[in-house]
């Protein structure tokens, strides 16, 4: 890595800086300025993205700007894109310059990164009249540059540049009516939020058959910006779920993972469904009929309508304790769970596991089938507390660890702001969308 960096922003021409504080005045005046509805919404987002000052800077990355200014405004700006089979002096003699300017510029330091372009990456030079070489950037990724500038010494000099990323909280909210899938599209979320949102709450919500018309959802997220260019969405910072009722909330610890605002871990020992939701076969109806006798039959397991084929995943960390094939279950395995817990897998079309095997959670064990006594391709998932069949999704599921006692209090007090926030946006968004 390029380690070097000269602070450009202390030799600034006074006359920057004057813009730099007329900027400034202006956008103060634009956050101030009390109009319309839109600006008050804003005018909301930018006090709470300054309220607690430490997450979520609101900074505006003047030094790039200024020092891409101070060179565009007398030089030529050359953009050129590395091809496959280019190198330095392949590009250096195609746009026109010189051997000794590429050996002039090879010899600063860290000059080796230059050498490991890609097709794809940007070289730009910034050059006089007379093809002569004032700056050279290569753009190693969304934030970070490598720029060898022409310096007082005559000799050219390279620092690496880095561009902040800033992350602004932007909120989302849906209320279900076909789908949790097309709600998380209405709400604007993209696929790998929605699937985001699932993974969060799937501990908690089998998101294959427990979803309700009328469950709705509220999330919290970042958006990243660099130069006020948006780059990508940042990970969901606070959610809450409202499943038949009942209400799920979560919170991201600094440490990565999600807790209730009260700290208990949103993870727990069990996933909820052992195939993903995206795959089963929607099914609203609660009161189902056995397949083959066609009456409604005190069922001791979950059937799950997928395609066959449909990965199926060990609800947890275990042992393989059976697995084989009967008329009955057709392909099964049986998983026992420490010493409490048994889970068991039927009419599977393939089986991944055998006998004795040691399985994590989330790996996959086989395939949803048809075989046995089915009448179409479905998995069929037992849960057993104690040698007793229980419903895999409403039975209590131990928890993975929650947080530590003494990190409880910080996390808890900051849990509270951010689950305040999450309802003074949602409030806010309700007032904008009553019609
Ligand atoms: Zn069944």
């Amino acid at each position: 890595m390029v380690r070097p960096i000269k602070n450009v922003v202390r030799q600034l021409p006074r006359r920057h800086k004057i813009t730099i504080s007329g900027i400034s005045l202006f956008l103060l005046l634009l956050v101030l300025w009390p109009s319309e509805r839109a600006t008050a919404s804003r005018n909301l987002a930018n006090a709470e993205l300054l309220e607690l000052g430490r997450p979520y800077p609101l900074s505006l990355n003047l030094q790039d700007e200024i020092i891409e200014n101070s060179v565009q405004q007398n030089y030529e700006w050359i953009s050129y894109e590395v091809r496959s089979g280019d190198n330095l002096a392949r590009i250096f003699s195609s746009l026109g310059f010189s051997a000794q300017q590429l050996y002039r510029i090879t010899q600063v330091e860290h000059e080796d990164i230059l050498r490991r372009i890609h097709p794809g990456d940007t070289l730009q030079f910034a050059t006089t009249e007379d093809k002569e070489i004032i700056e050279l950037r290569y753009e190693l990724n969304e934030t970070e540059s490598v720029v060898i500038r022409h310096g007082e010494s005559g000799n050219y000099e390279s620092y690496s540049e880095s561009k902040e990323i800033e992350s602004r909280l932007e909120f989302a909210h849906a209320t279900i009516s076909s789908s949790f899938w097309n709600a998380g599209v209405e709400a604007g979320l993209t696929q790998s939020q929605i699937m985001n949102l699932a993974d969060l709450f799937g501990w908690d919500i089998d998101f294959a058959l427990d979803i309700r018309e009328g469950d709705r959802f509220s999330v919290l997220f970042e958006q990243n910006y660099i130069d006020g260019r948006f780059v990508g969405n940042g990970k969901i910072v606070a959610a809450e779920f409202i499943n038949q009722n009942e209400t799920f909330r979560a919170v991201l610890h600094e440490n990565g993972n999600y807790y209730t605002p009260e700290g208990k871990n949103m993870r727990k020992s069990f996933l909820r469904a052992p195939v993903h939701f995206t795959r089963v076969s929607s099914s609203f109806n609660p009161r189902r009929l056995h397949p083959v006798t066609g009456r409604v039959s005190p069922h001791r397991g979950i059937d799950y309508a997928a395609a066959t084929g449909t990965p199926v995943m060990a609800a947890g960390d275990g042992r393989v304790v059976e697995s084989g094939y009967n008329n009955l279950n057709g392909n099964y395995i049986f998983v026992q769970h420490g010493e409490r817990y048994v889970t068991k897998y039927l009419h599977l079309s393939r089986r991944h596991v055998s006998r004795g095997e040691r399985i994590r959670q989330g790996q996959i064990i086989g395939r949803v089938g048809a075989t046995g006594r089915v009448t179409g391709a479905h998995l069929h998932y037992e849960f057993l507390v104690d040698g007793v069949h229980r419903n895999p999704r409403t039975v209590e599921l131990p928890q993975a660890e929650s947080l530590p006692q003494d990190m409880l209090p910080s996390f808890t007090g900051f849990a509270e702001q951010q689950m305040v926030r999450l309802q003074n946006r949602q409030r806010v968004y309700l007032a904008l969308n009553q019609n």
